[in-house]
């Protein structure tokens, strides 16, 4: 037997027949001896709904009332799905975060859990009930309702996942796992059955959109074992038996011991929300990068990769990459710091991707880099910027290339599907 928590995203719980499926799914579980507590999203547009509805009333709402109103989307959903379970013979109890003791600071709209009252939960569920929680919200000390950030419900899911000890948390989504890279772009794409907290957090970071950042660093912390799987598939759960734990959607832990056989590259992320700006021949003086940089942030552009040339005859120049959306802005202010510091040129282009290989067997093995540009080489693709760290390597290309990159990356690191295996859902 196992404490399991599952997760239902708004998708999921998007009209009655489909919160009835869930129910029958759940039902499946508990049938099989596991206790389970169930989180659920609001129904699928509701939250923006309600956001509409507060703007409608004044531009900037009065963050309590806004979070007393968005939080009631999952107050329908958590009731609905209860109803469809007792319909179903199981004994079921819908809760607010709030009545299962997730207490969090005070930050509205934003706001972080402190603590979860797992005692009273564990009652319930020895007494074979299923639990059915509210995600998104919680409560302050004073008893006013929070909301934990859009696509919170993760994040819920993760933190009582960790505080029960669960044996894993289920994130039910629309597709039936984490792909080595997004299938649209290349159709090879497999879905793995394993991948770690860190190398999720890179791939989510890098634009695959699959969780919450903030629930994967949540389950990374408290090592809350996190599997993605699809709501929609029935076969995927139904058939319980020895294996499939290892091959049922994509499971989120820790690394792979040592004696297994890894693969070195996990993942290909790509980001088309980028652009690169440049400044040539800026005087190469301490507090240069300062200057340059400083400007931006104060306009609050995040700046992501940056690139500083070895300087030659007393000048230098730096790259560096913002989010597609700031390009405009981030170009004009740095044509002004431009000129005052003496720069001799400032250029950009919004038309470039970033392609990134994730994988932790990066550390464990040499020559992956060179893997990485002799493949590119090959298919006659200019790198414009290169960053790494332990366990990714970035590079900046021409948008036009990013399907050939990504496309020649996957076969490069053995990524590809080999036939015969199960494709693409949805
Ligand atoms: N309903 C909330 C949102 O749409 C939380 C969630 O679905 O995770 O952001
Ligand atoms: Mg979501």
């Amino acid at each position: 037997m196992a404490l399991i928590v599952q997760k239902y995203g708004g998708t999921s719980m998007g009209t009655p027949e489909r919160i009835l499926n869930v129910a029958r799914r759940v039902k499946r579980w508990h049938d099989h001896g596991h206790q389970v507590v169930v989180v659920v999203s609001a129904m699928s547009g509701e939250t923006n709904r309600l956001l509409g509805l507060a703007k409608a009333i004044t531009e900037s709402p009065d963050p309590r009332e806004l979070d007393q109103m968005v939080s009631t989307g999952e107050q329908v959903t958590i009731a609905m799905l209860a109803m469809a379970l007792k319909s179903l013979g199981v004994s079921a109890r819908s809760c607010t975060g709030g009545q299962v003791g997730i207490r969090t600071d005070k930050s509205y709209t934003k706001a972080r859990i402190q603590s979860i009252d797992a005692d009273g939960m564990h009652r319930d569920l020895n007494n074979g009930m299923v639990l059915i929680v509210a995600g998104f919200q919680g409560v302050d000390e004073d008893g006013n309702i929070t909301t934990l950030g859009r696509g919170g419900s993760d994040t819920t899911g993760v933190a009582l996942a960790a505080a029960l000890k669960a044996t894993e948390c289920q994130i039910y989504t629309d597709v039936d796992g984490v792909y080595t890279t997004d299938p649209r772009v290349a159709p090879k794409a497999s879905k793995l059955d394993r991948i770690t907290f860190e190398e999720m957090l890179e791939m989510a970071s890098l634009g695959s959109k699959v969780l919450q950042i903030r629930s994967v660093e949540f389950a990374g912390k408290y090592q809350v074992p996190l599997r993605v799987l699809s709501s929609f598939d029935e076969g995927q759960d139904g058939a319980f038996d020895a294996h499939w734990q290892q091959t049922t959607g994509t499971l989120i832990t820790t690394e792979l011991d040592s004696t297994m056989e890894q693969p070195i590259i996990s993942g290909i992320a790509f980001n088309r929300d980028e652009a690169k700006l440049t400044v040539l021949g800026v005087p190469d003086q301490p507090g240069v990068a300062l200057s340059l940089l400083a400007p931006i942030s104060d306009a609050n552009i995040e700046v992501d990769m940056i690139v500083q040339n070895v300087a030659e005859d007393g000048t230098t120049d730096f790259t560096f990459t913002v989010n597609r959306s700031e390009f405009k802005k981030a170009l004009s202010i740095l044509q002004e710091t431009g000129k005052a510091i003496n720069a001799r040129e400032v250029s950009g282009s919004d038309s470039i991707v970033k392609v990134s290989i994730v994988g932790v067997g990066m550390r464990s093995h040499a020559g992956v880099a060179t893997r990485m540009f002799r493949s590119l080489a090959k298919e006659n693709i200019n790198i414009q910027m290169i960053s790494t760290s332990e366990i990714k390597i970035s590079v900046v290309i021409d948008e036009n290339y990013l399907e050939l990159a990504v496309r020649s990356l996957h076969t490069e690191f053995e990524l590809d599907r080999e036939s015969g295996e199960s494709s693409v859902h949805g």
